[in-house]
């Protein structure tokens, strides 16, 4: 038998599987996204339940087997429990677990993408503004893949209006001139403000003017989620529905 590995990891999935097990998925930086099976993990006490839930930070020991690798052990480093606290900040994780699975591979090493959801963990916990982070982490996490909006030039035409690009588009995937909007179905009006945010991937967490449907709408098609992608202005649903969407 293979011997067993430990990942640092963060927990992007969870399945429960039976009574008592759960199918874990991590996202880690040496090894891209990994499947676990955590076999008993959900009995009370068991030694890795802390560790097998959602948004959590540890390391994972992992033994290989022919179909999914099982957990042996955990350790948390980080429970980022405030993640489950509010709706706002559960979907705005929840979105961000979703592009970053979309975005990864299994047994890629890409420690960017990992660091880059940390980074957004970490500041949804600081309480910063949930949909500005959600935004930030779509738009990073695109940048990372070569999928960033283009901004330079109308991207149908080509060209660059004197009086500067006032429109975009998801389908044709940037911004675009006035006279290829009127062309566009989907094209919306933005400011030059929010066109240059578009473009700063290094603004500080929770504080950025970007057009946040926008970048929702445009991560979820580029990265081809099934699916719209959870966004936190969206009407919070009544108080007992949150646990569904653990
Ligand atoms: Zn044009």
């Amino acid at each position: 038998m293979a011997p067993a590995v430990t990942h640092r990891g963060i927990v992007l999935r969870v399945a429960d599987v039976g009574d008592y097990d759960r199918m874990l998925t991590l996202l880690t930086p040496d090894a891209g996204r990994q499947s676990a099976f955590c076999r008993g993990c959900r009995k009370p006490g068991a030694k890795n339940l802390a560790a097998a839930q959602l948004f959590v930070l540890g390391d994972f020991q992992l033994q290989p087997r022919a179909a999914t690798p099982s957990l042996l052990q955990s350790q948390v480093h980080e429970s980022h429990y405030a993640l489950r606290l509010d709706y706002a900040r559960l979907t705005a994780a929840s979105g961000i677990a979703k592009l970053a699975l979309a975005a990864s591979l299994p047994d890629a090493a890409d420690t960017p993408l990992f660091e880059l959801v940390l980074e957004a963990f970490d500041s949804l916990c600081r309480e910063a503004a949930p949909e500005v982070v959600a935004a930030q982490a779509a738009l990073r996490m695109l940048d990372l893949q070569g999928l960033a909006p283009r901004l330079d030039a109308c991207c149908r035409c080509g060209d660059i209006p004197t009086r500067g690009l006032t429109f975009a588009s998801v389908e044709q995937g940037g911004a675009l001139c006035g006279l290829c909007a009127a062309r566009c179905t989907d094209a919306i009006p933005l400011t030059p403000a929010q066109l240059a945010a578009l473009g700063d991937t290094a603004a500080p967490w929770g504080r950025q003017a970007l057009p946040a449907a926008f970048v929702a709408d445009f991560a979820a098609t580029h990265l081809h989620l099934r699916g719209p992608l959870p966004t936190p202005a969206a009407p919070a649903p009544s108080p007992a529905a949150i646990p569904e969407f653990m």
